[in-house]
This record gives C-alpha cells, sequence and structure tokens, in this order.
C-alpha cells in the first residue's frame, strides 16, 4: 500500500473516506486527549454494553432471581458460542463460551493427547503466548513426563518459515498447538496450510485465536480445524476477564474426552446422577456454572463485531497497520527504531510492535507525560517492543497520526530520560 503524506491533513482525508467510521461512537469515549493503542489486550468499552449491563444486574438478576435460568440464561454459553461461530467459520454448534483460555486451552489439549497414546510429541512453537506453553509443560508433567514439547523455531525472533513448520511435524507428533496470530510480533500463520501438515502426520491441530477474533478472518471449517480456543476481552470488547470460548469440530465432540468431567458437562446436570455421563455435543466441554455477569457483557459486544463485518475490518485493519508501518519508516527509523513485525500483509495481525531499546522508558512517558501533551497507550513487551493495537472498530488514522508524533518527540527530544527503567507490575 501507498500512502502519500505525511501530514495530518492526509490522515484526515483517510478518516473521512473510512465506512467504518461511525462504529467509534458506539464506544465510550471520554478523553478525546487519549489514544487507546490497547484494544488489543483490553477492548474499549461499548457504550450498549453499559445499559446492557443494568438490565442484566437490576432486572434479570435483581427482579427474576433463580428463575432467570430458566429465561434463557442457561443457554447463554451455547447462544452466544453461535454468534462467534459467524465469526469464524465454524457451525453454531461447534463453540461455546466458557472458562478461561488457559483453561480450554488445558481441556482441549488433554483431550486431543489422549485420543493419541501412542504419539509422545507436541509441537508448538517460540513465538507463543507463555500461558499456553506453560499448560503444555503442565500437561506433560501431570502425564508422567513422556511426552517432548518440540517449539518451532523463528530466525528472525517475529516470523516461522512454512519449512521450519514442515519439518517439526512428524508422525511421532500427537498434537500441534499454536497461536494463529503471535502475540509479539502479530505474525500470522497461513491456517489452512499449517493444518493441513498436521493432518498428513496424523496430529491433531488445535488454535489458540486470542489475537485473531475479531482482528482477522478466520475460517475454521473450510481449515477443517479440529480444535481451538479464543479470548473475547481483546478485539471483541467483553470486558476485563470475560470468559473464553472453545471450538470442538462437530465429528470430534462425542469422540474426545474432557479431562473435567464437571456437572453442566453432563448430558443431563439436572438429573443429579451419582454417575457421570457425558454431553453427546459442545457443552460436553463445559464444567461449571458460567459467570453470567461477564458472560451478558461479552453478549452486548459482539453483534458490533458482526455488525461491522469482518472482510471490511480487515481491510481497514489492513490499511491502518500498513499506514502506521508508512509513518514508522518515514519518522522512526532515523531514530533507531525497527521494526518488530512482518511487512508482508498476510503475515500480520492487527497489531504493529515498533523496537528501540529505550523501549519502555519510551512506553512509559508516552502513558504518562502530563498535560497538553497528548496520552498514547500502547503496551509494552520484553525486551524492547512497543505495541501497538489498531482496533478498526474505533481506531483512527489521525489518532495513529498524532501517537506516531508523539513517539518521534519523546525520542527527538529526549523526554523518556525523565522515567525510569523499572518494570510496573503490568506493562
Ligand atoms: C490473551 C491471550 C490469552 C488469554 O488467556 P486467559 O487465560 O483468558 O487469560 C491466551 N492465549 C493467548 C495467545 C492470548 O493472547
Amino acid at each position: 500500500m501507498d500512502f502519500k503524506s505525511t501530514n495530518v491533513e492526509f490522515a484526515s482525508e483517510l478518516d473521512a473516506q473510512d465506512e467504518l467510521a461511525v462504529f467509534r461512537h458506539e464506544f465510550l469515549i471520554s478523553d478525546p486527549n487519549l489514544i487507546y493503542l490497547d484494544g488489543n489486550s483490553l477492548g474499549r468499552l461499548p457504550k450498549r454494553t453499559i445499559d446492557f449491563m443494568r438490565s442484566a444486574i437490576e432486572e434479570q438478576w435483581g427482579k427474576r432471581l433463580i428463575r432467570i435460568w430458566n429465561d434463557g440464561w442457561m443457554q447463554t454459553p451455547t447462544q452466544l458460542g453461535a454468534r462467534i461461530a459467524s465469526m469464524v467459520g465454524a457451525q453454531e454448534d461447534e463453540i461455546v463460551v466458557t472458562d478461561a483460555t488457559t483453561v480450554n486451552l488445558f481441556k482441549l489439549a488433554m483431550a486431543a493427547l489422549r485420543a493419541r497414546p501412542q504419539r509422545h510429541r507436541i509441537v508448538s512453537d517460540v513465538l507463543n503466548f507463555p500461558s499456553d506453553l506453560y499448560v503444555l509443560q503442565g500437561i506433560i508433567d501431570l502425564l508422567g513426563s513422556k511426552h517432548e514439547l518440540r517449539l518451532i523455531p523463528s530466525a528472525d525472533g517475529i516470523s516461522i518459515t512454512s519449512r521450519d513448520v514442515e519439518n517439526a511435524i512428524d508422525a511421532q507428533t500427537a498434537l500441534v498447538c499454536l497461536t494463529h496470530v503471535a502475540f509479539k510480533s502479530a505474525f500470522m500463520y497461513d491456517m489452512a496450510r499449517v493444518t493441513d501438515v498436521a493432518h498428513q502426520a496424523g496430529a491433531f491441530m488445535l488454535w489458540d485465536l486470542s489475537h485473531s477474533v475479531g482482528a482477522v478472518p478466520v475460517d475454521l471449517n473450510k481449515a477443517n480445524v479440529d480444535l481451538a480456543v479464543g479470548c473475547t476481552y481483546k478485539y471483541l470488547n467483553g470486558g476485563p476477564g470475560s470468559p473464553a470460548f472453545l471450538y470442538v469440530r462437530k465429528d470430534l465432540q462425542t469422540q474426545l474426552k474432557p479431562p473435567i468431567w464437571g456437572w453442566l458437562a453432563a448430558d443431563n446436570p439436572f438429573a443429579f446422577e451419582l454417575d457421570f455421563t457425558p454431553a453427546s455435543n459442545i457443552s460436553r466441554y463445559k464444567v461449571g456454572a458460567p459467570p453470567m455477569l461477564s458472560m451478558k457483557a461479552v453478549e452486548a459486544s459482539v453483534d458490533l463485531l458482526i455488525e461491522a463485518d469482518m472482510e471490511r475490518l480487515r481491510a481497514k485493519s489492513e490499511s491502518q497497520t500498513s499506514y502506521l508501518i508508512y509513518l514508522m519508516d518515514e519518522w522512526l527509523a532515523p531514530l533507531g527504531f525497527t521494526l518488530g513485525s512482518p511487512r508482508q500483509i498476510e503475515q500480520r495481525g492487527s497489531h504493529v510492535s515498533i523496537r528501540h531499546a529505550e523501549g519502555y522508558r519510551i512506553c512509559r512517558a508516552l502513558i504518562e507525560s502530563p498535560p497538553p501533551a497528548v496520552k498514547v497507550i500502547p503496551d509494552f513487551r520484553e525486551p524492547d517492543n512497543i505495541r501497538l493495537g489498531i482496533t478498526p472498530l474505533y481506531t483512527t488514522y489521525t489518532e495513529i497520526h498524532r501517537a506516531l508524533e508523539r513517539i518521534r518527540t519523546i525520542v527527538d527530544e529526549k523526554i523518556y530520560g525523565q522515567y525510569s527503567n523499572e518494570r510496573l507490575g503490568v506493562t
């Protein structure tokens, strides 16, 4: 993509042509001088969520009390799953909203490994989110240390080649477990191709869609994916710690056995049988009572993405990440910045990492500079990545322009020198 000018007028022109611009008004944006580029960690609050939650608490919980479960609340996890399914190319009975992403990964990875008892290799990669790797390490420990975790290497720390993927997966591989869009660099796999390599070797394929859902088009059925998990508090704007989702392909739902036999995974939870009979559908992968208030917030927000349409969101995201990289090349590369994300659009999700030796202090200066300076909220990922999240539902070109201008000033005038290098608890 070619951009012809670094002027702010050009950024305004791009905003004026943006057909998704109306969606920004759907969000609570109280401070026009705060540029939020962290929607990939915690999405903004949709205005409609406020009334929806007030009603869920006052009218539904408050007045209906226990009867609320029979007013449709019991079906919410699967109904919401059906809506998410429409966004990721799954059938409506292949996804359920439940638990945290990490817990879902545990459940599905365990189920897959137990279905391949003769194989003792798990393949993942060095770009994966640590929680996913910890879960796999914990599973190996739990199963008596008989498995080996093989991590696909990355030559540049940013991306992974298909040759390295192919070399890592073999006839001993039980499970390939990867994150579709890498949390640090935003590197994006070719889902269909990697899934095919796993299947050729007879392994299960489990994708983590945390940085994909609501950000890039995903077609689980088309790629014939076996298993997937994903997060709802990032691009789906479900609120802090909102419950995650899991996907099990229809034909596998009754073949696989989840490791936690909770009452809501039972065929008929309210029969209160003393022996467990698993449900014969996606509910088999549920555990206990759903966190309904958090789930309601997800319910309020997902329709925004469905209305905006994934193809249009992706087109805007591609254009905005490219525009950001263009400004970085023009303004920041001469100041010592390098790109921490892939340059090829088809290999990039919806955030861009830029790297600088003073990355952490630059981040602090962006977030903490007092007015009248514009505040920019990115996040920081070790050792030197400033991660700039593009959320096409509400990020504007003008914001990208102002944010990069501010980064330039902070480095140019060495403003970061006023901030400490000591890491805060949450970066
Ligand atoms: C954000 C994220 C998670 C979140 O996990 P939780 O258990 O829901 O906190 C998991 N995996 C990846 C790749 C993520 O980016």
